[in-house]
């Protein structure tokens, strides 16, 4: 065998796994169709969960940099709250802004100093499982100037086990049968960054009367996450497929601009906007040598949207799985995977699930919102109860 483990992704669960199995000496590859650093559409908002996993590997002093945020503004039915992250044992109460070309750089580099092999401008193109093996076929573009990259061309490797990182289109996931469960919840969302005055405010923003043309509230929310660098990252998010997001964005643009003293004209770079396969509803995630974490299994929060910490989440229990079947353990190590994530985030994403069905009523939505917004004690434990911080 080449390696050990082929991981294809770069993202958070790919980087994460990567970390994680080299660092427990496995011989691990990752692929990465792009080189770092790179954009990738996002919030760029660290949660306290999201800050733990990256303290977990080791990265705290790199987060201290970036921009440190206390909690969550939230404006609604013509009221503000701001409520500090709760003290968690666990998670602690800290959240970061951190851009994802940033971010991601920093994860993957430090996989790699961790002993991982990192392809980058190398897309995996297919998968040849056997019962023994598999077999990854991938294309760089590289130009050689990346440690660990293959230069230009085709080339394979052969491992013994595969962890799917791909992201939200997951290509090699789907040649390995994993589906969306239709009947369960997707989000959309779409962002860009603007230059503002208060780009380090101490807290992340969030709108929650978002409405249709028709004045119709809508389930999702508008935000502004403050970077420190002279910008903000604002977006839309929604759990309805319907609307048109970047005519929703222009919307919460012209609520917000004032108040943020941003120019709506001049964005630093164009909106882009992706899907947020949330809630578990992508199957299988696992077979008798593959793995699937991180969004390419649907991981997102679907009360929420957050998505990195779970990515970092599913790729270190991905790791631990498939170090424990290099280890011995073999084919009945990786069964357990999908056995834990179902003990960690089960009940939660069920509960989640139907949350995300109950405000697709815009009745339920409403009061909710409105009873929520008239007092601070209820919105601080909706809060707790959305950012998975019980
Ligand atoms: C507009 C928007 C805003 C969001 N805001 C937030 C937020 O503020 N906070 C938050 O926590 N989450 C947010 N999310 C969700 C978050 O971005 C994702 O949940 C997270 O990126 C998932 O990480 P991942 O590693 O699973 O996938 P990705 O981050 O998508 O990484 C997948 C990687 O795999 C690479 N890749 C794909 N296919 C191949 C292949 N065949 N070969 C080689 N490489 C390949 C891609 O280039 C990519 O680098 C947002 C999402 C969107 C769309």
């Amino acid at each position: 065998m080449d390696y050990e483990v082929a991981i294809i992704g770069g993202g958070p669960a790919g980087s994460s796994a990567g970390y994680w199995l080299a660092q427990a000496g496995h011989k691990v590859a990752i692929f990465e169709k792009k080189a770092f650093p790179r954009q990738k559409t996002c919030g760029d908002g660290l949660t306290p969960r999201a800050t733990y996993w990256l303290r977990q590997m080791g990265l705290e002093q790199d987060l201290h940099k970036y921009h440190f945020y206390k909690g969550l503004r939230s404006y609604g039915f013509g009221r503000c709250l701001e409520m500090e992250w709760p003290d968690h044992p666990l998670y602690g109460n800290i959240g970061y802004t951190v851009t994802r070309y940033d971010l991601d750089q920093m994860v993957a580099n430090h996989a790699e100093k961790a002993g991982a092999t990192l392809f980058t401008s190398t897309e995996a193109t297919k998968v040849d499982i056997s019962r023994d093996g598999l077999e990854v076929y991938a294309h760089s573009k590289s130009q050689g100037d990346f440690k660990g990259s293959a230069s230009q061309g085709d080339f394979k490797v052969s491992a013994r086990y595969l962890l799917v990182c791909e992201g939200a289109n997951s290509r090699i996931g789907r040649s390995l049968g994993v589906t969306r469960n239709r009947q369960w919840p997707q989000g959309m969302a779409i962002r860009s960054y603007w230059e503002s005055p208060r780009h380090d405010e101490p807290w992340i923003e969030s709108h929650l009367d978002i409405r249709d043309s028709n004045h119709t509230l809508l389930p999702g929310y508008g935000w502004i996450f403050p970077l420190g660098d002279g910008r903000v990252n604002i977006g839309v998010g929604l759990l309805d497929n319907k609307t048109n997001t970047s005519k929703l964005l222009d919307a919460f643009l012209e609520k917000i601009a004032d108040s943020w003293q941003i120019d709506i004209n001049a964005p630093c770079t164009a909106p882009t906007g992706g899907r947020l396969p949330m809630g578990f509803s992508l199957s299988p995630i696992s077979g008798h040598n593959f793995l699937i974490a991180g969004d390419s299994a649907g991981t997102i929060n679907p009360f929420n949207g957050e998505g990195i910490a779970y990515a970092y989440e599913t790729g270190a229990l991905a790791a631990k799985c498939l170090g424990n079947a290099l280890d011995g353990g073999g084919a009945a190590s990786l069964a357990r995977y999908e056995e834990e994530l179902n003990n960690n985030l089960g009940r939660y994403y069920k509960v989640g699930r139907l949350f995300v069905r109950a405000i697709g009523q815009p009745i339920v939505l409403h009061t909710c919102v409105s009873i929520g917004m008239r007092s601070k004690p209820i919105m601080k434990q909706v809060m707790k109860v959305m950012a998975n911080l019980m």
